[in-house]
């Protein structure tokens, strides 16, 4: 059980950081949900959280496309908890489009909340862990951490490069009770898959039906999308004993698109 832990789940007001902090509510710890709005809602999403779960859960609001709010999540998590055990670092964002005319802003966003908010994060929290004696650096990368589609340069970029630095954060900690590993999901029904279907269907001229058999899951030989609740249990996995010595490296939730 995950009773006593502290988790911080980054992007966790909706889609897949929402059902990893699910998942880890359920098996005990605490969490703190983020996301860059502070809105009544988002509070009471944590509220409602903690009480389904019997457990505690919070809202932090931080922007993870900027340095300062990364950090401070994590100093804000320690001061009102005491540590900060495992992150999750999920926020994310997508923009679809050739590379020729991919707009610069979105390529820096993209590259700032998919990439650098880990980097940040994790150098803010990874003191805390070495004085706890324990701790879990999770980082939601993607199939697109490990493969590449047309279209999405930023993101492919920003998830390589996230696989690329777990690698590293686990060097860094490999004789400490500390592991640093990737989750690369392939396709999951969430707002963010939800919004890039009418694009989708316009570029191929495709109807909904067709664009989620044929483009979406052409290349997730399962043709089922994965859940949120499979997530979230593969972040649980990752922080139990048996995941001890599993750290630098990737596991694939992708109905086996990265072995075709
Ligand atoms: P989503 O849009 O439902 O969730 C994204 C979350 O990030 C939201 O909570 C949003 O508020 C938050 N966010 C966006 N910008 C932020 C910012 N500047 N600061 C803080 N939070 C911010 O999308 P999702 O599908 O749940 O995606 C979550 C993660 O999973 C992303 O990193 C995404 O790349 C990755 N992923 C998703 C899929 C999929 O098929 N859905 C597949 C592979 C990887």
């Amino acid at each position: 059980s995950l009773n006593g832990k502290v988790a911080v789940i980054t992007g966790s007001n909706s889609g897949i950081g929402l059902g990893v902090a699910e998942e880890l509510a359920k098996a005990g710890a605490t969490v703190v949900l983020n996301s860059f709005t502070d809105r009544d809602e988002d509070h009471a999403l944590a509220a409602e959280l903690a009480e389904r779960t019997e457990g505690r859960a919070i809202y932090i609001k931080a922007d993870m496309s900027k340095a300062d709010e990364c950090r401070a999540l994590i100093d804000q998590t320690v001061e009102r908890f005491g540590s900060v055990d495992i992150i999750v670092n999920n926020a994310g964002i997508q923009h679809v489009e050739g590379i020729d005319t991919f707009p610069t802003e979105k390529w820096d966003a993209i590259i700032a909340i998919n990439m650098s908010s880990a980097f940040h994060t994790t150098a803010a929290a990874l003191p805390h862990m070495r004085k706890a004696g324990w701790g879990r650096v999770v980082n939601i990368a993607s199939a697109h951490g490990l493969t590449a589609s047309p279209y999405k340069s930023a993101y492919v970029a920003a998830k390589h490069g996230v696989v690329g630095m777990t690698k590293v954060v686990a060097l860094e900690t490999a004789q400490e009770p500390i592991t640093a590993n990737a989750i690369c999901p392939g396709y999951v029904l969430t707002p963010l898959v939800e919004s890039q279907i009418p694009d989708t269907m316009k570029k191929y001229d495709m109807d909904r039906e067709t664009v989620i058999k044929q483009v979406m899951l052409e290349r997730q030989p399962s043709k089922e999308f994965a859940t949120t609740e499979q997530i979230g249990g593969t972040v649980v996995f990752l922080c139990s004993d048996a995941a001890t010595q599993i750290t630098g490296t990737t596991i694939s939730v992708d109905g086996g698109w990265t072995a075709l």
